[in-house]
């Protein structure tokens, strides 16, 4: 069984290419991102390893098609980039891996919250100059603030409970909170509810038509004014236009980001070399409140790990025609 993988880093090929050879299994590794362009690299590979900004759409998912594939391994939790209806018309199975390191993103967001509250960034850049001044650095205490968790699946419940341990009330919003989560001792709030009562914000619910621009203008004009907000989930979740104007005008104070919604064409990859053709993106760049790191809060060895193995397992029930635990169904 032939497994092409798109998108690969130098971690990808030694985590994956470990976890292969331990399961006797050959890949091939592309650095290129699946695309209608490259997806004939897959031609006669049956398992396609794809990740977070490859696109799985209608055309791609129809020339791996009729290249051969019949698998569709994620080697991601989020989806979104996937026409779920369109593989399975085509009888494509697609399975993603669920949890990997869900600690991993938990204390991404984390990091995120304290670099910016206490301006580490700036107070790095200082001190290596040999500028010891304080002005500007001044931030607030995590102890006694309350937090708005909008998701509290594997990740956010993680999240949440981490700042209950910095001294934290902890609210919620989620339509279905998992049975665990009940016992963390979060208040669950309606989102515009847990917006005005909150001095932080954290995504961490999946991107789906629904959540798209859950926080926009109109929700951002519900915060506190200076609000911290983080987002580790799907750029998609937040209008960043909207949140660059509420940063302008002092409503949200800051923004700490691991992901974008334009980041597909510039996330992975060096662009260094050239100015930046994406006006929003070099605004969240330059602008002193926020903090963006590109979409790096999964890169921890236990999660690189448990991807690698979750991801050989499910080709290996796949290759022998067990059901894949992580399947998912155009209703996922
Ligand atoms: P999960 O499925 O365990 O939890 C998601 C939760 O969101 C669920 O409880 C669900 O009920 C809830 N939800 C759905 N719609 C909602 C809404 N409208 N409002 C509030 N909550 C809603 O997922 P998880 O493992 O906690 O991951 C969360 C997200 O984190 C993923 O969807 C993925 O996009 C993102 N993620 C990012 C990285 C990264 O590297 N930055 C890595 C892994 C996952």
């Amino acid at each position: 069984m032939n497994i092409a993988v798109f998108s690969a880093k130098s971690y990808d090929r030694e985590y994956l290419g470990a976890a292969s050879a331990a399961a006797g299994r050959h890949i091939v590794c592309f650095e290129e991102r699946l695309t209608p362009q490259t997806a004939a690299f897959a031609r006669g590979c049956e398992v396609v390893c794809a990740f977070v900004n490859d696109r799985l759409d209608t055309e791609v998912l129809g020339l791996l098609g009729a290249g051969g594939t019949r698998l569709i391994a994620l080697r991601c939790a989020g989806y979104n980039n996937v026409d779920l209806a369109a593989a399975a018309a085509l009888g494509m199975t697609v399975v993603n891996v669920p949890a990997y390191s869900p600690y991993a993103v938990a204390e991404h967001a984390v990091a995120l919250l304290l670099t910016l509250n206490r301006r580490i960034n700036l107070a790095y850049g200082r001190v290596s100059q040999g500028d010891f001044s304080l002005e500007g650095l001044m931030g607030f205490d995590l102890h006694g603030k309350t937090v708005g968790l909008v998701g509290t699946g594997r990740i956010g419940t993680i999240t949440g409970r981490i700042l209950q341990g910095f001294g934290c009330r902890v609210l919620a919003h989620d339509p279905h909170p998992p049975a665990e989560t009940l016992a963390a001792g979060f208040t669950f709030y309606e989102l515009d509810e847990l917006l005005a009562q909150a001095d932080i914000v954290s995504l961490h619910c999946p991107l789906l038509p629904a959540t798209r621009h859950i926080i926009n203008a109109s929700r951002l004009a519900r915060l506190k004014h200076g609000t911290t907000l983080i987002n580790t989930s799907r750029g998609g979740l937040i209008d960043t236009a909207a949140a660059l104007d509420a940063l302008d005008s002092g409503q949200l104070g800051r923004l700490g980001l691991d992901v974008y919604e334009n980041e597909a064409a510039f996330f992975y990859d060096d662009h260094s070399g050239a100015p930046l053709s994406d006006a929003l993106l070099a605004r969240l760049i330059a602008h002193p409140n926020v903090l963006l790191t590109g979409h790096q809060a999964f890169l921890t060895h236990e999660a690189l790990t448990a991807i690698a193995e979750t991801t050989l397992q499910s080709i290996a029930d796949f290759a022998a025609g067990r059901p894949c635990a992580h399947a998912l169904l155009p209703s996922s």
